[in-house]
């Protein structure tokens, strides 16, 4: 049995994920912080199309709450088999000269940690788990923003992003003898709730016209190349990346 563990999806890439990969055959732990309405839908969209979910709420920049709700997923689904590494956060835009230390911290706790603790939590489920190792996997959803900066916005989301990156590739190669796969995808930018965190809830209308393909891109876009990743028709890939930015 699939089980994958998407860590914020209650919203936005991770609930359309949730989603997808429910329609793929997967049993979906919904992990979501705070909102428990908007994560109790994705649920309930799920099941009534006849697949397989249950909500896990943690905050997941605590290691004790993740270490607790991997617990509680294993007693109620099962070991999970397959991540999606998804929930991260924005601060209000400002150029680097106005970030204080306190912001930066804040954006590496909620932003890079979680992604080492729940994947190390993850590769020791997978072990465990009767599914075959070498059909394990895991996506990190990082950013195009690790590429191109953040200037003006948020280099430290971006340089936070660019950390998931080297986390990508350093894990892919941990554990690519065992045939665990860990990928990445890096979004552009993606009709969701995040930019309103940036204090700009429309950034993505704005900066449209700037892209190649001349629109923003969907949260259903990214999820279908996180299914690809995490599929065994992706068995030959590792420690790789979808872009998905329209052509940024
Ligand atoms: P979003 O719509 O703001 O949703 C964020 C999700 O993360 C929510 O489900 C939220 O839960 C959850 N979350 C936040 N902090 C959490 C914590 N400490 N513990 C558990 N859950 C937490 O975000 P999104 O745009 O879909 O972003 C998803 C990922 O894509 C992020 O890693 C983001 O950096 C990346 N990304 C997004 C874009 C874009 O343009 N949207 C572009 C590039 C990369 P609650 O609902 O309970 O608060």
């Amino acid at each position: 049995m699939k089980i994958v563990l998407i860590t914020g999806a209650s919203r936005g890439i991770g609930a359309a994920s949730a989603r997808c990969l429910a329609t793929q055959g997967y049993v979906v732990a919904i992990n979501y912080k705070s909102n428990h309405q908007a994560a109790e839908e994705v649920k309930s969209d799920i099941l009534a199309a006849g697949g397989k979910a249950a909500l896990f709420q943690a905050d997941i920049s605590d290691e004790q709450q993740v270490v607790a709700m991997f617990n509680a997923i294993e007693t109620r689904l099962g070991h999970v088999t397959h991540l999606v590494n998804n929930a991260g956060v924005l601060q209000t835009q400002m150029r680097v000269e106005e970030m204080n230390a306190e912001r930066i911290n804040r954006m590496l706790t909620q932003n890079v940690t979680p992604y080492f603790i729940c994947a190390r939590e993850a590769i020791k489920h997978m072990r465990d788990s009767s599914y075959p190792v070498t059909s394990c996997a895991m996506v990190n959803v990082s950013s195009a923003a690790s590429y191109l900066g953040g200037a003006n916005e948020y280099v430290d989301y971006a340089a936070a992003k660019g950390a998931i990156d080297s986390f990508t590739t350093g894990l892919s190669l941990e554990l690519a003898a065992e045939g665990i796969r860990v990928n990445g995808v890096r979004p552009g930018c993606i009709y969701t709730d995040i930019h309103a965190d940036g204090g700009e809830p429309n950034r993505v209308d704005r900066v449209a016209e700037f892209l190649p393909l001349k629109r923003g891109g969907t949260p259903a876009e990214v999820a279908n190349a996180i299914a690809w990743l995490l599929s065994d028709e992706a068995s030959y890939a590792t420690g790789t990346f979808i872009d998905l930015a329209g052509g940024k």
